[in-house]
């Protein structure tokens, strides 16, 4: 390690090596939790950094500060020629003699000025803060490799407080390395720990370790195949990498274990489950199923929704608490499989319920389920915030006597009043993940855990959904109903609304309805309110009563306006309806071909693929019509391109992933399992499936760990316990 003239630090892989060979001897009988030392007992930062980095950085421990991994690397490799530099250079490294220097300008303008020169030229060094600090450093006549950001200033290249060392002839080798940077925060900088100075702490603390500090958790056949590093090599390369090369493979071997250990914790805890769990048995299908499937289907099943179905019926004969998500696109006929589950429920002598984010979604389910189950004897009720308090007693009597088969309702409602005889089947629709609070809540009310099956429209990407939902059981209805129309989707200016409105009376004309949405953001909002209701009375202005009728639902309305308007629309009562995104999900209007989305720029793409999904429900060829004003950021132009340019939900999910990040994806903010360190379920697609794949071999082969070659990882696994998921485990 060398510190150099500036101040700043130097490493080489060769030094650590010294170090590490030096010291081993010393440290051989530490035992493993070395890494858990506090920060404080590193040579270097005693109690006031440690302070500092507990609070900044979240590092408190040995291990916290090895696992603070560099954001990039300055490559000291590359020595370039001062003609090199041209203002396109962003960074460059020379070489060169120092010639001169002198202090210049006064007060606030004041600074140090050296002139470096090698073969091909001179460049201008310049400093403005800590001059004299820095002065003391300057030798004159003195070789200094120099690193920085160049700028032009009067036409001749500058590096402002560059990076500097001597060029010491012994230290050859310290032209072959990558030096790391850290993330650091500025109270860090301001107390001297910047993002290089972090890596002399990580240096020292490296320095210490030897191999056995940082055991191999992978399994030796597992290294091989995909010809992984060793762990320990891996944590010290992606620190103090000699190579781009050898950093790529740290990088790979981290990134993969990351990803390996996160796919075997969620086989785990779902293997864990389906051991430990009870659950209702779903054992035959009986009259309720067959009669249904035999006389009242109204269509040809999907295969895909077969197989979905197939899947639920194995999986709740078993004796185990199924807990299911079920994904498919907006249309894909997730309705008719939440019945069919259902009819399974009460084959068995089981009660089940549907619950749905909205009041009107919840009508609307309620409605086409009684519809679908018209001529059976099936006892189906509907329970919300605006049952009627003498109904509601009925409903609340019925299901605790086992005289109501089917209840749906919203979430709330279930979960907080209903108590039931016998409730085998919880199905949530339109939503993520049904949290672990809301499925306690539900089982209490029955003798047995029931059934649980989340479907949701919202296609979530593969990766994501590995990663994020890897422990619970996995269905994909990936295949719309025959007959569809690809939704026409065009991106219109405002400049264009006249046109846009004559469109639509001509859709109407042909017997055709129309949405329009608006973003509320905010239900609560008031300037979108008011935005809402210009917007109604403008569409009023082309579309005038009587000739047309128009519905409007919103969020300020009580559930029995919205009800009544949204009635009307479904009936075919009026053409045209105004509403916001209270309508995103679930609703259902076959004759609806139009959909114009007002102000799109302002929603998100999975909220616009929601949305545009209440449009093509029929055999009419539908439209979107993406309205915006005339300034739209990047990033919304991107999006309405993508809206254009393909009606597939899964595109349309990768896309949003890409631009928005796992993190901001809806529901799975909390989700621990997206918390990768290095790894990346957007740029690490293919190492995420190899690492699927391996992790769901490895169970298959050996689920107890219990094998040799597994031991290390199930020890490792071990002592991570505190920090996994195992202690959810229910
Ligand atoms: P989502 O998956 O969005 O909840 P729905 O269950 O509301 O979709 O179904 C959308 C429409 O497709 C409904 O009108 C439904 O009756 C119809 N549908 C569902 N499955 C089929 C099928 N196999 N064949 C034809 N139409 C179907
Ligand atoms: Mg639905």
């Amino acid at each position: 390690m060398v510190t150099t003239s500036s101040g700043h630090l130097l490493f080489s892989m060769q030094t650590l090596r010294i170090f590490v060979t030096h010291n081993a001897s010393l440290i051989t009988n530490n035992s493993n939790n070395i890494l858990s030392s506090p920060i404080e007992y590193l040579k270097g930062v005693g109690p006031l950094r440690a302070d500092m980095l507990k609070k900044e950085l979240g590092i408190f421990t040995f291990n916290d500060l090895l696992e603070h991994f560099p954001h990039r690397h300055i490559d000291k490799t590359k020595v370039s020629a001062i003609s090199d530099i041209t203002p396109q250079t962003e960074f460059i490294q020379v070489a060169g003699t120092l010639m001169s220097y002198e202090i210049v300008g006064e007060k606030r303008s004041k600074r140090l000025v050296a002139q470096l020169a090698d073969k091909t030229g001179k460049l201008e060094l310049a400093w403005f803060q800590g001059i004299q600090w820095v002065q003391k450093g300057l030798h004159i006549g003195a070789n200094y490799l120099v690193f920085g950001r160049t700028t032009f200033f009067n036409g001749k290249p500058q590096i402002v407080h560059p990076e500097m060392e001597i060029i010491n002839p012994e230290l050859a080798e310290v032209k072959n390395f990558l030096e790391p940077v850290y993330p650091t925060t500025e109270k860090l900088k301001a107390k001297g720990l910047n993002g290089r100075q972090i890596g002399k702490l990580t240096f020292t603390l490296l320095s210490q370790l030897t191999a056995k500090d940082i055991e191999e958790n992978l399994p030796a056949d597992i290294l091989q195949k995909l010809k992984l590093i060793k762990r320990y090599e891996a944590y010290r390369s992606v620190h103090f990498p000699q190579s781009i090369a050898e950093h790529e493979a740290a990088l790979k071997r981290l990134k993969f274990e990351e990803l390996f250990i996160a796919q075997v914790r969620m086989n785990l805890i779902r293997l864990q489950r389906h051991k430990v769990s009870r659950g209702a048995i779903f054992e035959k299908v009986g009259n309720y199923f067959n009669d249904f499937y035999n006389h009242h289907l109204p269509f040809q099943l999907t295969n895909a929704q077969k197989r979905v179905i197939k899947e639920i019926r194995t999986d709740t004969a078993r004796g185990h608490q199924m807990n299911r998500l079920l994904q498919g696109d907006v249309g894909s006929g997730k309705t008719i499989v939440a019945l069919l589950s259902m009819l399974l429920a009460a084959d068995n002598g089981y009660q089940s319920c549907l619950m749905a984010p909205t009041e009107i979604l919840a009508r609307q389910h309620f409605y086409s389920l009684s519809e679908l189950l018209k001529e059976m004897n099936v006892e189906i009720r509907l329970l919300t915030g605006s049952t009627k308090t003498a109904e509601r007693k009925e409903i609340l009597k019925g299901l605790l006597d086992d005289t109501i088969h089917f209840v749906v309702g919203t979430h709330a409602i279930i979960e907080e009043i209903v108590q039931f005889k016998n409730l085998g089947l919880a199905i949530v629709d339109e939503q993520h993940r049904f949290g672990v609070a809301q499925r306690a809540a539900l089982w209490k009310k029955g003798n047995t855990p029931p059934h649980i099956l989340v479907m949701t429209a919202t296609p979530i990407p593969r990766t994501l959904a590995m990663t994020a939902y890897g422990d619970l059981d996995y269905s994909v209805i990936d295949e719309l109903p025959p007959g569809r129309h690809p939704i026409n989707t065009v991106h219109r200016n405002e400049h264009a609304r006249a046109k846009v409105m004559d469109f639509v009376k001509t859709e109407i004309e042909k017997g055709r309805q129309v949405y329009f949405i608006y973003p509320l953001i905010e239900e609560s909002e008031k300037m979108s309110y008011e935005d809402l209701m210009q917007g109604y009375e403008q569409v009023k202005s082309f579309f005038p009563e009587p000739k047309y009728k128009i519905s409007m639902v919103h969020g300020r309305m009580t559930a029995e306006q919205k009800d009544t308007n949204m009635q009307r629309f479904v009936h075919g009562d009026t053409q045209i309806m105004v509403g916001t995104t209270v309508i995103e999900v679930g609703v259902n209007v076959p004759n609806a071909s139009v959909m114009v989305i007002e102000s799109s720029e302002k929603f998100g793409l999975s909220q616009l693929h929601q949305l545009r999904g209440r449009v093509g429900r029929g055999s009419e060829k539908s439209f979107c019509i993406l309205l915006t004003g005339s300034k739209v950021s990047v990033e919304a132009k991107e999006r309405i391109k993508i809206m254009c340019a393909t009606n597939d939900g899964f595109r349309i999910a990768e896309k949003d992933l890409e631009l928005r990040g796992p993190g901001d994806i809806e529901g799975t903010r909390q989700s621990g399992a997206l918390n990768f360190k290095l790894a990346s379920i957007i740029n690490d697609k293919e190492l995420l499936s190899v690492a699927k794949h391996e992790a769901e071999k490895l169970m298959d082969e050996d689920a107890d760990l219990i094998m040799a070659k597994n031991l290390q990882l199930k020890q490792y696994l071990q002592s991570q316990k505190g920090k996994t998921g195992w202690s959810k485990i229910s």
